[in-house]
């Protein structure tokens, strides 16, 4: 992998401007709230897959519309860039909330379920972490985050 500084704000809008047409065919309204975070090491392409399989996720859930707010904060105590992926989606059941990270799990008739493997393994390269959290009827909230300071990849 590779080693490089970047703005990791600039990478978030990327991102969004690539799931953008899928969004508005969805009828996904897409909201930010980004703070200016201190730039990030590591291997931009790496992360650049690993956010857009999360955003991916987040509107594939949203059949029929929904709203998808994306948070982009800085904790400056831990620091660590804290992203949260917030979906007005169906959410996910317990049972297969537990599974959703495992390598070949997927939901979906054409899916490979490779996405949030591949996410986890990228995040926690970076030794970040991602954790997700679901209700049914409500949402789901993929919240990723990664270290800037000492203790950074
Ligand atoms: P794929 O998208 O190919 O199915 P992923 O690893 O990206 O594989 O996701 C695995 C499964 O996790 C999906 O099939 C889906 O069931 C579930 N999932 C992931 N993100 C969401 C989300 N935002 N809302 C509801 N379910 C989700
Ligand atoms: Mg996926």
């Amino acid at each position: 992998a590779k080693k490089e500084r970047f703005d990791f704000q600039k990478l978030v809008v990327e991102v969004l401007a690539l799931v953008d047409r899928e969004a508005r065919k969805q009828k996904v309204k897409i909201e930010t709230f980004l703070h200016y975070p201190p730039y990030l090491k590591g291997d931009r392409n790496l992360l650049k897959q690993a956010l857009l399989n999360v955003l991916l996720n987040a509107v594939e859930a949203m059949e029929g519309g929904g709203v998808l707010k994306i948070y982009l904060d800085y904790n400056v105590k831990s620091r660590e860039i804290v992203l949260t992926v917030a979906d007005s989606g169906p959410g996910i059941p317990p049972e297969i909330l537990q599974k959703i990270c495992q390598p070949f799990f997927t939901t979906k008739e054409k899916g490979t379920g490779l996405g949030l493997p591949f996410t986890k393994r990228v995040v926690e390269f970076h030794l970040g972490n991602l954790m997700i959290k679901s209700e049914v009827g409500k949402g789901t909230w993929v919240i990723i985050t990664l270290p800037v300071g000492e203790g950074s990849y």
